[in-house]
């Protein structure tokens, strides 16, 4: 018998999770995209957070809820606006990747106020570091795996 108390032992399981075994996909518009297309790739795709690339499939910013609706209250052709003048650009973004330990996103989210991360995998090209966008992790996903422990304690 170890001696440890049941609350040591829920720690060091909660310690043990990965955002690989919890990410979603990745939702992802083109930084030429309009303002007008990523809110109807929003709806479509039910997300709260739309990750932006470029032509190479690289990261280079990240579109929230309420980055879309400042753009809306404006008067400017949606349209004919590009994602990339109202996104939180790079090098401004926080990201993860799967290895990283859910309860250090979670402390992340809630340090930087924010909804969610992009999961990705660093690329080196022309000397420079890039990121491939691999999946989402979000409040969502955490949610769950809290829901996933609870359950587990009861099986
Ligand atoms: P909302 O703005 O809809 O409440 P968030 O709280 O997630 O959603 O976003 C707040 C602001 O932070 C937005 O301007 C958004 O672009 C930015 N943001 C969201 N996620 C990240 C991230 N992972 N890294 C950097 N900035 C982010």
């Amino acid at each position: 018998y170890t001696g440890k108390t049941g609350a040591q032992l829920f720690s060091e399981r909660l310690r043990k999770l990965t955002v690989k075994d919890f990410q979603s996909l990745p939702v992802v518009v083109n930084e030429s995209s309009s303002v007008y297309d990523a809110i109807v790739t929003m709806f479509l795709e039910d997300v709260g957070t739309l990750f932006v690339v470029n032509a190479e499939a690289h990261l280079v910013g990240i579109l929230s809820r309420k980055d879309l609706l400042r753009a809306s209250i404006g008067k400017q052709d949606l349209q004919s606006v590009p994602v990339s003048i109202i996104m939180t650009r790079m090098p401004n973004i926080t990201m993860c990747a799967s290895d990283d330990l859910l309860i250090d996103v979670a402390s992340l989210l809630i340090s930087k106020q924010i909804d969610g991360l992009p999961v990705v995998r660093e690329v080196k090209m022309d000397n420079a570091v890039k990121y491939e966008v691999l999946g989402r992790i979000t409040k969502t996903n955490i949610t769950k795996a809290f829901v996933q422990m609870a359950s587990d304690e009861i099986h």
